[in-house]
């Protein structure tokens, strides 16, 4: 499967799905461009993420890394610090 998509310096590029990466919960998806191997953002709505999901595009929600031991430490730190 090939998608075509414009990179701001090399014009019409042709990726596969491979190449993509869905942000969903920041409404864009990016690709890496075969040319000059730049990352390329762009914005994306629902219509365009149902496209790039059917034709088995990667989705990435946001995650928070997950909390260390040590920030649950500094955390109570903190907590004893305002009592
Ligand atoms: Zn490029």
């Amino acid at each position: 499967m090939t998608i075509t998509a414009t990179c701001p310096s090399c014009g019409l590029v042709s990726l596969t799905t491979a190449d993509v990466t869905l942000y969903v919960d920041q409404q864009k998806y990016r690709f890496q461009c075969p040319c000059c191997r730049g990352d390329v953002d762009k914005p994306s709505n629902r219509r365009i993420e149902a496209v790039l999901r059917a034709i088995g595009v990667r989705a990435k929600r946001f995650d928070w890394p997950p909390l260390t031991l040590e920030d649950v430490e500094r955390f109570r730190e903190q907590l004893n610090e305002m009592t």
